[in-house]
């Protein structure tokens, strides 16, 4: 009797079981490489759906909230705060799989995505938001000596490059060298080299201002280097020399129509454009921070040449309007990695919202699809762009609000917060993150201003007598 009711148990849980394995099975598999803005915000839509299966590849194990890097490179933000778990914020997902890996070769006729590690994963549906990084205009000799800023790694080697600078203008008794300390540049005034200029600005005039015996951190020069003609050249021209004026009350030196022809370790040579004529210029500096120029991620690169697409210059794949290859429904690319069209044939530009709204139309688009419906054409709904300049200030260009969207100042700076808060990943990060600045804004600090890495100790060469 037992023995009967035993083996009737074993049949329906083996029965359970089939049923689980065949609904795996017919699942539609979506894997998604990169979990950026673009590739989280597909894999958290998707996440709701059980007739799919998700698996995010990425290469780290958290999603990065770039546009607040600048904060942690200037110390007035932790790693910590701008970056969180990829598990943990798709931990309620339970169709969705988080695999720590290096995408590097894509086989399409396989339909599948291969490991740095050798491993691969197949898929019905691949997104590929792998992003960019930045460029140096094939000068990669460069990298080393004016590090640009895409990673938690580049933010915490460009602090520690500013904090050394700092340390050895205090100790260097030679005032040659202890200028070159003190002098910093940063080369490209779009968006994140004017944040970055700014804070530099702020930190010289405001931050540091009681912190050093020898020196007078206000003395330092910061230099903005541009080869066009205004700063933030996206936006519109009051704007640019809006912030211009902006940039200049933090003490920041603006150069524009300069372009670098040649960096070294003791300084950077530019030529500047005048009135049809041009003259070459050096600037002494052992700070030089890059934000000029950027490149799509290298595995796009190699998707594009396995699916055979051409990419454009900056070696961004070209999508038709549901945001997948032509000729390959199958495959979708996303966010900065994409060139999809939008008004007047103007790509979509590569900011965080557009990546998001990329993100959340992938994985409707997917579900249309296993439904068996066609999907709509992405439409991009433009929000707008907004740079901070230092404490209380910047520039907001919110174009669906017209010439009423154009403002600087607190206003602008206010409109920069709100969205920032918004938009950062979990509860607890916001919560610190305001509670951090809230604490900075009252108290004119920057409380991580942490020498990590290597070398901690900056190179003197006539150090000063401390006796
Ligand atoms: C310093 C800085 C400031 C910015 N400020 C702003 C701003 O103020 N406002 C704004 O709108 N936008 C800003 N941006 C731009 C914005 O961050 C990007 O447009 C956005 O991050 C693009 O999202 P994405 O998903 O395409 O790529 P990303 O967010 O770059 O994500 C790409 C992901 O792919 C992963 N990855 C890359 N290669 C591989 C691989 N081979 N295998 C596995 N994983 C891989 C990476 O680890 C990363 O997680 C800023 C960018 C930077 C760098």
């Amino acid at each position: 009797m037992v023995g009967q009711a035993l083996a009737a148990a074993e049949t329906r849980i083996r029965l359970q079981t089939n049923s689980v394995e065949d609904e795996k099975q017919s699942r539609h598999r979506v894997v998604i490489v990169g979990g950026g803005f673009a590739g989280l915000y597909a894999a958290r839509e998707l996440g709701k759906d059980a007739a799919i299966e998700v698996t995010l590849v990425d290469r780290r194990n958290y999603h990065l909230f770039q546009p607040l890097l600048y904060q942690v490179a200037t110390g007035a933000l932790s790693p910590g705060d701008i970056a969180q778990p990829l598990r943990a914020i798709l931990r309620r997902n339970c169709n969705t799989r988080v695999v720590l890996g290096e995408a590097v070769a894509l086989e399409p006729a396989a339909r599948r995505v291969v490991l740095s590690d050798g491993g691969t994963v197949e898929y019905d549906t691949l997104i590929v938001a792998t992003g960019a990084r930045h460029a140096y205009f094939g000068r990669d000799e460069w990298a080393p000596l004016a590090p640009g800023l895409k990673t938690i790694e580049d933010a915490t080697e460009i602090r520690r490059r500013i904090l050394i600078a700092y340390e050895a203008a205090e100790r260097e008794a030679d005032p040659a060298r202890r200028a070159e300390w003190m002098t910093f540049v940063v080369v490209g005034a779009g968006p994140t080299g004017v944040e970055l200029a700014g804070a530099l600005g702020e930190i010289a005039r405001d931050t540091l201002r009681r912190d050093f015996r020898s020196i007078r951190p206000a003395d330092a020069r910061v230099l903005l280097v541009e080869a066009l003609d205004r700063v933030l050249p996206t936006y519109p021209e009051k704007l640019s020399q809006s912030a211009r004026r902006q940039l200049e009350r933090l003490g920041v030196t603006v150069r524009t129509s300069t372009k670098v022809t040649a960096i070294d370790d003791s300084g950077i040579d530019v030529a500047v454009r005048g009135e049809g004529s041009e003259r070459s210029e050096r600037i002494s500096t052992r700070t030089i921070l890059w934000a000029a120029g950027v490149q799509a991620s290298s595995f796009g690169g190699r998707v594009a040449e396995a699916l055979g697409v051409t990419t454009n210059r900056a070696g961004r794949v070209p999508v038709d309007s549901d945001l997948t290859v032509d000729g390959h429904p199958e495959v979708m690319i996303l966010g900065d990695l994409a060139v999809a069209i939008w008004s007047g044939g103007k790509p979509v530009p590569g900011v965080a919202p557009a990546a998001i709204q990329e993100g959340i139309y992938a994985a409707k688009a997917i579900r249309r699809r296993v439904r068996g419906e066609a999907p709509q054409p992405f439409r991009y709904r433009d929000r707008g762009d907004v740079a901070v300049i230092g404490r209380l200030s910047g520039v907001a260009d919110i174009r669906w609000l017209g010439r009423l969207g154009q403002r600087s100042g607190f206003i602008a700076w206010g409109m920069w917060l709100g969205v920032h808060i918004v938009y950062l990943i979990g509860f607890a990060n916001r919560l610190v993150v305001i509670i951090r600045w809230a604490w900075s804004f009252l108290t004119h600090g920057r409380g991580t201003r942490l020498i990590t890495g290597e070398p901690h100790l900056p190179p003197i060469k006539q150090p000063n007598r401390l006796d």
